[in-house]
């Protein structure tokens, strides 16, 4: 009786669908199928940026930064991959302040869910020489094409070294990871940052835009210089002639000053090897 008791048990747990604790709740519950770490009910509560109200920033939401229209982020577009709302904000906190690097994997993840609504905004590539899609998609942005449109390089935004020392780590670097090694993109860390700009978040637009000038240099390490030189001669046969595609990688896009200086530091780099480029910048959230 009791050994059928046991063995009733057994079957029982390898029936029941897998539970574990979920990265973002801490709760043992089921595992979602679409999200690698998260419960069901937390990854039905993400707020995905799935249609972008904004074609140029991305936003969800009516955006009167772009629709200014003066003075744009010399960008072609960002795309973020969730609205940056309280729950959102709690997840990166405990990310880049109180240092649960577990999360890491998983905002890189998000982020490449932007990936593929850019890559399926941009189309069918028309190079001859692309790479084979090396990654299976989430279900839920599942495309079908088989050649679609890839980046050629990945720039992370730096952090101070101040920053760095005092987190251990740079997020837009470990995003950069996750999504190189999904994508098979790869990311150069072509910028440094010259100053340390303070808590952006406190400061009014006109005050972001005024810090964010010269925050940004090339990477001075000839390591960097010459790796980018060589990884231009080689890529520069698949391309055949059309622009270099870089994306700049953050964790957030708020008014833009931080991908705007960015791009700007990288266009004028570029220019120096006499390259053209589209620039575009993938981001975690948008707020
Ligand atoms: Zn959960
Ligand atoms: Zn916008």
């Amino acid at each position: 009786m009791r050994l059928r008791g046991t063995w009733s048990r057994v079957a029982r747990s390898l029936l029941a669908p897998s539970t574990s604790d979920c990265l973002i709740c801490g709760k043992k519950s089921r595992a979602s199928s679409e999200l690698t770490g998260v419960c069901k009910s937390c990854q039905a509560s993400i707020p995905w940026i799935r249609h972008p109200r904004c074609p140029k920033c991305g936003r969800h939401v009516g955006c009167p930064d772009c629709s200014r229209g003066s003075d744009p982020v010399p960008i072609i577009c960002n795309r973020s991959a969730v609205a940056y709302t309280s729950g959102m904000r709690e997840i990166l906190g405990q990310y880049k302040y109180r240092g649960n690097e577990r999360l890491g994997p998983l905002l890189g993840l998000m982020l490449d869910q932007a990936y593929t609504i850019l890559q399926s905004e941009r189309g069918q590539t028309p190079r001859d020489g692309g790479s084979k899609q090396r990654h299976q998609f989430i279900p839920a942005f599942k495309n079908k094409r088989t050649r679609l449109w890839q980046a050629d390089l990945l720039v992370p935004v730096p952090v101070s070294d101040s920053r760095l020392a005092e987190r251990g780590f740079n997020q837009a670097e470990r995003l950069a990871d996750v999504l190189s090694r999904r994508r098979g993109v790869p990311q150069l860390p072509l910028l440094v940052r010259t100053h340390h700009t303070g808590k952006q978040s406190f400061k009014t637009r006109a005050e972001r835009l005024a810090d964010m000038k010269h925050a940004f240099a090339v990477n001075p390490d000839p390591a960097a210089g010459s790796q980018f030189a060589c990884w231009l001669e080689l890529s520069g046969q698949e391309r055949g002639g059309r622009p270099l595609q870089i994306i700049i990688v953050d964790d957030i896009y708020t008014t833009g000053s931080t991908i705007r200086a960015c791009a700007e530091t990288i266009a004028l780099w570029a220019a120096g090897f006499g390259c053209t480029l589209e620039i575009y910048s993938l981001t975690w959230a948008r707020s």
